[in-house]
Order: C-alpha cells, then structure tokens, then sequence
C-alpha cells in the first residue's frame, strides 16, 4: 500500500509542475512534511528528521518559535493587508533596522530576496545613470534576469553566458559582468576598462551560495575603495549573512559599509520578506514621485505579519548570548566533523561561518568558485544521501550549505555526528 507521503506526492506530480515548488525543494524521495517544530520537521507518515536546510536558511530561530508564532497571532487580530498609507508597525519597524544595519539611513520592503536586489540594482542604475553591473561567479542573487546566471556551473565561466534558466532575456542580461569571487585586480581593471559603465558590484560578503567562501577582508576593502573612487554603487548581498550572523548583516562583523544593502530569508524566521537598506541620498529615489523616482512597487510590500514577524525576530536575535550560542554550536559541529573526516581518512573538510556549514569533499585552500571544482561531487552526494537517508533534511546537491536555528542543542547535533561517523567510515571503505 502506498505510503501518505507516496499518495500526496502522486497528487501534487498532477497539479503542479515538477510536483515541487521550486526544483530546489527536491529531497530524492517523496517526503509530504506535515508538521515542523524546533529543529524538527515531521512528515505525512509521522517520520520525524532534523531540519539542517532550515527553509535555505530563513529558520533561525527554530521551527514556531513561540514569539513569532504568538506575533503573528497578535497582528491578525487587529490588521490584515492594507495596502495604502502608512502602519506604525512598518515604522517600527525600520526604526530598528536603521538602528541596527550600519548601511540604513532608511529602509524599504517588499517579499523577497529577489525583490530586494531587483530594486536595488534598478536603484542603482537609475541614481548612477549607468548600465553595467559587476557579480561574481558562483553568487546567487535571486531568479531575475539581472543576475540569473553563472552560479553553480560546471566549470569557471567568467566570459560566457550561462543562465540558470530557459527564457532570461540575454538583452538584460549581458549588461552583467561576471568575475571572479575575491579577485579586486579583476574588479578595478575592468572598471577602469570601461569608465563611466559600472553602475553597480553586487557581491554576498560571504559567498553561501557557494558553500561558505569567505570575502577576504583585503577585498572588500578594497571593493569598497575602488566603488567609491569610480562612483560604483557598492550593494552588499546580506540575504543570507542578514540576521543570522548577526543583527546588523556581516557589514557589523567586517566594518565595511556598502551603499546599499538586501536582506530578506532569516529576518522574519519563516515568513515572506525581502527589504533594501542604504544611504538616504540612493534611498530617497524609491520616496519620489516624478522625475528621478525609482518605482519600488509590490501589494504585499510590508504585509502586517512579515513586519509583526520582523519585529518579533529582532526582539528574539537581540537577546544577549543568541550569537554566541549560534557561533558555538557551529563550531563544535564542525571541529567535530573535522575529527571524524580525519579518524577515516577522507579528502575532505568542512567549511563555514556561524551558524551555516557544509563538508567540501577536496583538502586545500579555496577562494573562489575555480577552486570549488576540486570538490568530488560523487562522494558529497553519497554523503548527502546518506545523510537524508538517515532522516535528516540536507539538499541533495553538492556544495550547498546546510544551517543550523538556535533550536539545534547538543543533543540534537550530537545525534546527527553519529549519523556522520557511520557515513564517514562507509564513504572510507
Ligand atoms: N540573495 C541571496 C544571497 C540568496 O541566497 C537568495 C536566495 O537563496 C536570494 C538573494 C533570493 O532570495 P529569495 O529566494 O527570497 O528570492
């Protein structure tokens, strides 16, 4: 007899394309989640797994974090959509952001991480006057034809278009530039290549998106040199650092402070959003209405339970010892796998940052997207595999990162390093 999973799987295979909603949700088998809760997900069959994709990381909190969950309660009691004028709560709500991300002046939302850096590349190009925009290969920043492309490919394209889906306008997208990840000498050259071209580098200060590969800090600096002596707008892409690393984005951790900055995933823990923050003089475009406006539309733009979820998510990241508890257990996650990949003898380490980690199955220094092509991609798939197999929810994808919500304890992870003690040893033989 067919399982509840099977049977919903069957059932949503007829009525939405690919069964999924997005071909990222694929787990390899058919797993219908029924109820999530902590760092718990269970399915239609009652299975029980441990969430490490934390919804591609805007779990931070845990699943129905009971300050979210009561926050949203809280607002449906006295507000739905809107849609005109102004809510208090919005205000609220980016007074806090103003006060916490050091890029804010101000602060505009809308319901995705897409979104986000679509309005702030168009705000870019509108406030420089100019078209041409600079991102390195392996950094995703949404599905929009701007940057759609040259993510995870199969090899290091810098000089050729490889777009991450059928049907992106090679007209909007040849005005992107793609270069490689922490190389500032690629970056200066060919803004000093094409003068007055560049409207805008958009880069992930730390590139999750190929795992956790780390800006160096010598590079932003001199990002943010070369931005401002050539009058590039410097956009931060604070999707996935935002909030999880810390309140202020990785812009607080670094101390280099971008024009303009996106965030959206971890800021609501669950709930849709996307905002850009920036300088007032960029900002004040969205503000105007005529010549020099830069139009931010969007009917759910500050939807009432993404801004009481916001606001609650804040309250909660605020309390003291957060971080740091999200740091340590990153860490002993990782020192642990580390242990256990050397005990068998595999070509492998792990990586990360915080509360975001993965196993890169090569040994060696890695800085850009060139040097992830040494990762054996068989073995992490094995080892994903295995893993999802063993009742632990990882994308089946390799060099995709894997996170941890503060709902993760000692228990929880020391279950999972069992887990990949036993994978380990079987990858080994
Ligand atoms: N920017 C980064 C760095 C991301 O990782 C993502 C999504 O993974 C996005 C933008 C797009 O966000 P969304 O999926 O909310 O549209």
């Amino acid at each position: 007899m067919a399982s509840n999973n099977e049977l919903i799987a069957s059932r949503a295979e007829a009525v939405i394309p690919g069964g999924l909603l997005s071909p990222s949700r694929r787990l390899g088998s058919p797993i219908a989640f029924a109820r999530a809760d902590g760092p718990y997900l269970y399915d239609a069959d009652g299975t029980r797994y441990t969430d490490y994709h934390c919804a591609f990381g805007a779990n931070v909190l845990g699943h129905r974090n009971p300050a979210i969950s009561r926050a949203i309660a809280r607002v449906g009691e006295s507000l739905d959509l809107v849609g005109a004028g102004v809510l208090e709560l919005e205000v609220e709500v980016a007074e806090l952001l103003v006060k916490a991300i050091p890029c804010a002046d101000q602060v505009a939302f809308c319901s995705s991480g897409s979104e986000a850096t679509y309005h702030a590349l168009r705000l870019a190009r509108a406030y420089t006057g100019r078209k041409q925009i600079i991102k390195f290969q392996g950094g995703y920043h949404g599905w929009h034809d701007y940057v759609a492309m040259n993510g995870q490919s199969s090899r290091q394209m810098i000089d050729a278009f490889d777009p991450m889906s059928d049907g992106i306008l090679y007209d909007a997208a040849r005005y992107t530039k793609i270069l490689p990840y922490n190389d500032a000498t690629a970056v200066e050259e060919y803004i000093r290549a094409n003068p007055g071209e560049v409207a805008a580098v958009i880069i992930e200060p730390i590139a999750h998106n190929m795992g956790a590969v780390v800006a160096q800090n010598q590079f932003l600096r001199d990002l943010r040199r070369i931005t401002s002596e050539n009058g590039v707008i410097l956009i931060f892409d604070e999707v996935i650092t935002g909030f999880r690393h810390a309140l202020g984005g990785y812009q607080s951790i670094v101390g280099i402070t971008p024009d303009l900055a996106t965030f959206g995933k971890a800021a609501t823990s669950g709930y849709p959003i996307g905002l850009v923050a920036g300088r007032r003089d960029i900002m004040e475009r969205v503000g105007r209405t005529g010549e020099g406006a830069v139009f931010m539309g969007g009917t759910f733009n500050g939807t009432p339970s993404s801004m009481a979820a916001v606001k609650a998510t804040v309250q909660e990241l605020s309390k003291p010892g957060v971080y740091d508890r999200l740091f340590d257990f990153g860490s002993y996650l990782r020192k642990q796998i580390d242990e256990i990949i050397a005990r068998h003898g595999i070509r492998a380490q792990t990586a990360g940052f915080g509360s975001v980690w993965l196993v890169y199955f090569f040994e060696g220094e890695f800085k850009e997207y060139a040097d992830l092509l040494r990762n054996d991609n068989e073995l992490d798939m094995r080892f994903r595999r295995a893993l999802i197999t063993g009742r632990q929810i990882f994308q089946p994808l390799q060099l995709k990162r894997l996170y941890l919500s503060l709902s993760h304890d000692q228990t929880v992870l020391d279950d999972t390093l069992e887990l990949i003690d036993a994978t380990m040893a079987d990858l080994a033989r």
